[in-house]
């Protein structure tokens, strides 16, 4: 049967992007490291009735009535996510990785206080404070950077001066492009010093954290993790906030989140949540996991063997940023768009230092958690990085790219995307 009956029937032409999305997602490999499958028991979730109904509050504590679904599975939701990453609080209601942030600045700071964060160019993320957001505007951000780009190695000396200067009310550790763990303990030492709350963005690696490959934050005694759902923790595209013991910032980031930031919660995106949790719980999502180290580890050693450079000298997780420009002497643009002529789709980068420009920079990153759900594994990983190389090196030749896309094609042919991961 069509999923997309009745779109189909009704409405042709939001139908022919539908089916040419899909069939988009299944011929090519997806590389970008923000981006995954999730289940068809997510997305019926997200597709669910529950995108019919009003449910502003919490569990129990409603604006409107009509609530004793939406109370259950909201509840269930939050308890898995407390299950999975040893919170005592959570909260499911944020609608993106950024409205997450911005709710959490809000609960832990006044207007024009001090965020310390990892540098935009060094990894860190636009919501933490870029130039061009609102939230700029609002409070103010100041930087630490990696002390090696080579080895990935954060400067926490300088942290710690920029922190003893500025005496920010937020150390906030957490990035979008970075390839190695963080010395969490180090940041929660300094923040004691200087009197800062500790928060970790772990947007990117809240599978990771929660399928137990990566270091859980609060185990080093960070206060708060804000996260998306929808990257390596494979749930639908929304937000979270999660409060490891303190009630009281518990309470405000509730209160910062609705009403301070949002109306009502899109009960059918936290319904796709909860399926996703649950999904995460299971042990094949710690095999899924450490898989995704696995590949990336294959890729790295490809990159390394044809000495192409990587930030942060490799990594621990499930991203990898090389400079191309630097090793092959092609841009990150033009390796972003010759890739995607043979099926590989991923994103150019600045990378730390760059000399060139965000629109042509020097780096691509690319990662492996989509792939790793189609259940490609080292051997696939390494295969692509062959095929990454060569593509780069033959950006130019007609004929050995439609070589190059020939291979891809039937790599993802025998890798379909799955429906089911438990
Ligand atoms: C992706 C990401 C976000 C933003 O998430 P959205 O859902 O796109 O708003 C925030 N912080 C980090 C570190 C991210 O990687």
């Amino acid at each position: 049967m069509n999923e997309y009956q009745f779109i189909k029937d009704q409405d042709p032409e939001i139908y022919a992007t539908l089916v040419g999305e899909e069939e988009r997602e299944r011929k090519g490999v997806e590389l970008i490291p923000s981006e995954n499958y999730v289940s068809k028991a997510v997305r019926e979730a997200n597709g669910s009735v529950f995108t019919n109904k009003y449910s502003e509050g919490y569990p129990g504590r409603r604006y409107y009535g009509g609530q004793e679904f939406t109370d259950i599975m909201e509840t269930i939701t939050i308890e898995r996510a407390k299950k999975l990453f040893n919170a005592k609080y959570a909260n499911v209601q944020p609608l993106g990785g950024a409205a997450a942030n911005v709710a959490m600045y809000f609960a832990l700071m006044e207007p024009g206080d001090t965020v310390l964060g990892m540098d935009l160019s060094h990894g860190g993320h636009l919501t933490h404070g870029h130039p061009t957001t609102a939230i700029n505007k609002v409070f103010n951000f100041v930087r630490y950077k990696m002390k090696d780009v080579d080895t990935g190695e954060i400067d926490y000396e300088a942290l710690r001066q920029v922190a003893l200067e500025h005496k920010p009310k937020i150390i906030l550790a957490g990035f979008s492009a970075y390839s190695r763990e963080l010395d969490y303990e180090k940041f929660v030492a300094i923040a004691k010093e200087v009197g800062a709350y500790t928060v970790a963005d772990m947007a990117h690696i809240a599978g990771l954290i929660a399928g137990g490959v990566a270091k859980n934050p609060f185990d080093a005694g960070f206060d708060v993790i804000t996260t998306t759902t929808h990257k390596t923790l494979r749930g639908p595209r929304g937000g979270m906030i999660l409060i490891r013991e303190n009630e009281d910032i518990a309470k405000r980031i509730n209160k910062a989140v609705f009403p301070g930031m949002q109306g009502g919660p899109h009960m059918n995106t936290i319904a796709g949540k909860g399926v996703a949790f649950g999904e995460a719980l299971t042990p094949a999502f710690k095999v899924y996991v450490a898989q995704i180290l696995k590949n990336t580890k294959a890729m790295e050693v490809v990159f390394k063997a044809h000495d192409v450079r990587l930030l942060c000298g490799g990594t621990d997780n499930h991203l990898l940023l090389a400079d191309v420009f630097g090793s092959l002497g092609i841009t990150g643009q033009e390796a972003e768009t010759v890739l995607d002529e043979v099926g590989i789709t991923l994103n150019k980068n600045m990378i730390a230092d760059e000399t060139r420009t965000a629109m042509d920079p020097s780096g691509i990153r690319f990662g492996t958690p989509a792939m790793t759900t189609r259940g490609m594994k080292e051997r696939e990983a390494t295969k692509l990085a062959e095929i990454m190389i060569t593509t780069m090196q033959a950006k130019d030749d007609s004929a050995k790219k439609v070589e190059l896309q020939r291979e891809v094609q039937t790599l993802c042919e025998a890798f379909p995307v799955p429906e089911k991961f438990v």
